[in-house]
């Protein structure tokens, strides 16, 4: 929290107006302030803290004003600075509530992980006081990374006995002569690499807990490093045919060991979740800057509910929990390689039929969106076009391609700034053209972007869907905002939705 102005003293008549309390209850409310064990912080409507209870007082170890005039930035943690402001900011242009996590220093030098929440109090239906507390969540966090150690610890200590186990299992299997036998071995050496992989995702798990998952970036064969992840894939799969549908050549820098870990999790999940199919399809193509990989199993396929949360941790869908073993962990780790590339994810399936799965990745790290039109009506780029006519109350939004955390974030604040240029209140966003979708951008549509577009005036959104199921989840999540105060219809028809849009009668 950033506290940008003066510093206003503590004023108890101040406080006593914005809470409306007669005298009686506003003293017992601040010894009750002054009493909880927790800090409990009050700022004006633009941001600056103007009241910090005796908790905080004691844990900071200087008065009040002082703290009041140093600003929070004093005593929080300097790498989780940025975001704590970030989203104080936010909170602030949204007047939603604000929850963040930081590291808080302490009048003994040390410091406490807390929780910080604040809410907006309004007086007559204007914003008037946040009222926030900050609770200490050093044990959970020291429980978390003892929890984190130990897997990482047992799983370094079993990976050990396994090596052994393995290598003597190969020496067997070259030296059995008996057919039973072998096959018995065989079978072992499967269920070795399971149990490898299993480790091997627990480790990789504890390493992202403790943010130690570094990449090696090197430049490599792209093409040959997806060769190796379908031979691997292939020679522990008899039934499939893992077939590379495109062949490409292209050289890539990034962690070359990462990747193909994400590929073969990609293929060994095509094949575990499609028992009675006997082929899987491997494609790649360039489009945009971007190099997408594709795996398309003709398998179980997922419901459309479970589709936005397979890549959280320890997610699985519930037709695979009891029929297929494994952790819930290969696509969570996946998603935190991509992302790490700068890169996205995203599934199209039909239940029952199989399932693709994408990850994208751009070429060249963090090239710029550059317009090929840009007036104050019109824009356009390769991932958006806005129009903005001035004989029409409606803002035509329409876009294009692959969409990531970067083109959604680029394009959502150029709809608002074209928005708020032509002021009116209707906005046609058509998504027929976009082609797989970002996987974390509705959740930043949802609580920055809605709000800030209803701020500038927005009453009437028709959402044109992709054909994209996953991204049609993601629009929907978007507007999955329980305070919106604008009415968002979807449609698959581009003609319905201008209907509706013209012919709303304001009023
Ligand atoms: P695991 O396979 O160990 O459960 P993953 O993180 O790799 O863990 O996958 C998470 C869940 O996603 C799986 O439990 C399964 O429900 C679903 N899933 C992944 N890949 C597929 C696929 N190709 N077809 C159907 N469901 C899949």
């Amino acid at each position: 929290m950033k506290n940008t102005g003066k510093a206003t003293s503590h004023d108890q008549e101040n406080l006593k107006n914005d809470f409306s309390f007669n005298e009686g209850d506003h003293l017992s409310s601040l010894s009750l302030l002054n009493a909880l064990p927790q800090q409990v912080w009050t700022a004006g409507s633009d941001g600056k803290i103007d009241y910090v209870n005796d908790t905080i007082c004691r844990d900071f170890g200087y008065p009040q004003a002082l703290i009041i005039e140093s600003g929070w930035e004093a005593f929080v943690h300097p790498e989780d600075i940025t975001e704590s402001i970030e989203r104080w900011q936010e909170a602030l242009n949204t007047e939603k509530e604000y929850v963040t996590e930081f590291r808080l220093r302490f009048t003994d030098g040390q410091y406490y992980w807390h929780l910080a929440r604040a809410v907006l109090v309004k007086r007559t239906g204007k914003p008037s006081i946040w009222v926030g507390t900050n609770t200490n969540i050093q044990s959970h966090k020291d429980i978390e990374s003892r929890k984190d150690e130990f897997i990482s610890i047992a799983s370094h200590e079993l990976k050990t006995p396994l090596t052994s186990i393995r290598a003597y299992n190969q020496v067997m299997l070259r030296k059995a002569s008996d057919g039973t036998i072998k096959d018995y071995l065989l079978r072992t050496q499967g269920q070795l690499a399971r149990l490898e992989k299993l480790i091997k995702d627990l480790l990789d798990v504890s390493k992202i807990n403790a943010g130690k998952m570094s990449l090696n970036l090197e430049n490599f064969n792209f093409s040959e490093m997806l060769r190796d992840a379908i031979s691997a894939a292939q020679s522990v799969s008899t039934k499939h045919k893992i077939i590379l549908t495109d062949e490409l050549n292209l050289e890539f820098t990034g962690d070359h060991y990462r990747l193909e870990q994400v590929v073969q999790n990609f293929l060994s999940n095509a094949v575990k979740y499609s028992p009675e199919a006997d082929r899987v399809l491997v494609s790649t193509n360039i489009k945009d800057g971007n190099v997408i990989v594709s795996v398309t199993d003709f398998g179980i396929g997922i419901e459309r509910s479970h589709l936005g949360r397979l890549f959280d941790r320890y997610y699985r869908a519930d037709n695979s929990s009891s029929r297929f073993d494994g952790l819930g962990l290969g696509l969570f780790i996946s998603a935190e390689i991509i992302k790490r590339h700068g890169g996205s994810f995203w599934i199209e399936s039909e239940l029952g039929k199989g399932a693709t799965f994408f990850f994208k990745l751009p070429l060249e790290a963090d090239h710029p969106i550059q317009p090929e039109i840009k007036t104050k009506i019109n824009y356009k780029d390769r991932y958006l076009s806005i129009s903005c006519p001035q004989d029409d109350d409606i803002m035509y939004v329409e876009w294009t391609g692959h969409q990531d955390m970067r083109s959604v974030k680029h394009g959502g604040a150029l709809m608002i700034e074209y928005f708020k240029a032509n002021p009116r209140s209707k906005v046609f966003n058509d998504n027929r053209l976009v082609l797989g979708t970002w996987s974390e951008a509705s959740d930043w549509a949802a609580e920055v972007w809605l709000p800030l577009m209803e701020l500038a005036g927005l009453k009437y959104l028709a959402w044109i869907f992709s054909a994209s199921a996953f991204s049609q989840l993601s629009a929907q999540k978007s507007v999955d905002n329980e305070e919106k105060t604008s009415e968002i219809l979807f449609f698959y028809q581009a003609d319905e939705a201008l209907t509706w849009l013209r012919n709303i009668n304001q009023k």
